[in-house]
């Protein structure tokens, strides 16, 4: 099950569960749309992964209590700015590579 972590790792943006701004990539390292088109160039700076949406929590319980209530989002903040110029130096040998190759 997802985390829901709180906010972008990279710029603290707070992200809630709600949020369609969210970004995580396969280890749920998770970041703004933001950060992910203008700083990471779709390059997870954890992993070298690509990011999609992150999904929403259903905040009602539609069915069996799978919903927010039941399973909160996490609290723990990960704020771990990048550095953008190695980032660059990341992101360049891998940015062009699809991700279903990387
Ligand atoms: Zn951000
Ligand atoms: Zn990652």
């Amino acid at each position: 099950m997802l985390d829901l972590r709180p906010t972008c790792e990279n710029c603290n943006k707070p992200l809630p569960p709600d949020s369609v701004e969210a970004r995580i990539c396969s280890f749920e390292c998770t970041f703004c749309a933001d950060c992910v088109e203008r700083v990471l160039e779709n390059v997870c700076p954890n992993c070298g992964g690509n990011f999609v949406p992150r999904p929403i929590r259903p905040a009602n319980n539609w069915r069996d209590g799978n919903c927010l209530g039941e399973y909160p989002p996490a609290k723990t903040v990960r704020h771990r700015p990048i550095d953008a110029a190695a980032h660059r130096q990341f992101a360049a040998a891998i940015n062009g590579i699809p991700p279903e190759q990387r």
